[in-house]
């Protein structure tokens, strides 16, 4: 809890306020509120004016990509996070006296520009996305907003994307990094009649099951391989357009499902 020498550091005033808080609401303090406390002082009560104002005409804007509430700080923490890259505490603590945000507020609108810039529509996914550091990995890179747009709209309608919230860092990435969209994997039934249709063929014919061992020249050419030494590969690729269904389920083993890499 907080020693008696910051008691003695904050206004008394701002300790009753903070009291107040706690016995009014009834709920605990979220971290931000507390630090709020702790350093209260000029640069605090400019930020709460600009980031914790309801009554501020932003943050209709802002709430489309920041998650909480403006009354529990959520706004003026996200600002502080993202000006202070993760670290609020020695920020508040190295700007406690300040008289101006003036760096923060500069901070927080270049991150908000630069989202609405690359991406002119909203989606309600993009609330709470971590844009302060994604605006730190990305924001010196070009993006054509139309582009972006029209491929958001694309992956949007793709029944085979589970985790839409992964969209806009696939995108920002250049659209390589398919594990961030989660996209859907063949289900336990689908692999079962594959293998069992792929392996009653190998053993008619005296091959591997696996169509790339079948084509090799080791010892494996004519191994049937037990289903769990298998795994499902896409035939077509789902990043070039390929269905999670049957028809584009192909078992492959391990090792050359592995080989085929990440599509
Ligand atoms: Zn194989």
């Amino acid at each position: 809890m907080l020693s008696p020498a910051i008691f003695c550091m904050t206004p008394e005033s701002q300790i009753k306020e903070w009291f107040k808080t706690i016995n009014i609401a009834g709920v605990p303090l979220v971290p931000q509120e507390l630090l709020n406390a702790i350093y209260s002082g000029p640069f605090v009560t400019l930020g709460k004016e600009e980031f914790s104002n309801s009554q501020n005409a932003n943050i209709q804007k802002w709430s489309a990509y920041i998650k909480g509430s403006v009354n529990r700080q959520a706004f003026f923490e996200r600002a502080l996070d993202w000006a202070s890259k993760g670290n609020i505490d020695d920020y508040m603590s190295i700007h406690r006296n300040d008289k101006n945000i003036n760096e923060l507020k500069k901070y927080f609108n270049s991150v908000i520009d630069w989202i609405s810039g690359v991406f002119i529509d909203v989606e309600s996914e993009m609330q709470g996305l971590e844009w302060g550091r994604l605006y730190e990995e990305y924001h010196k890179k070009a993006y054509d907003s139309k582009k972006v747009s029209a491929e958001i709209c694309k992956l949007y309608s793709d029944p085979y994307i589970k985790n839409r919230k992964g969209i806009f860092e696939f995108i920002l990435g250049s659209s390589v990094d398919t594990k961030l969209l989660e996209v859907r994997i063949f289900d336990e039934a689908t692999k079962k009649a594959v293998y069992a249709a792929q392996t009653a063929k190998a053993e008619k014919k005296g091959r591997s099951n696996c169509s790339h061992c079948a084509i090799g020249h080791d010892a494996n050419k004519e191994k049937i391989w037990s289903l769990s030494d298998m795994d499902a590969d896409h035939v077509a690729a789902w990043s070039k357009g390929g269905a999670t269904s049957a028809k584009n389920c192909e078992m492959l083993c391990k090792t050359h499902n592995r080989a085929k890499g990440n599509r």
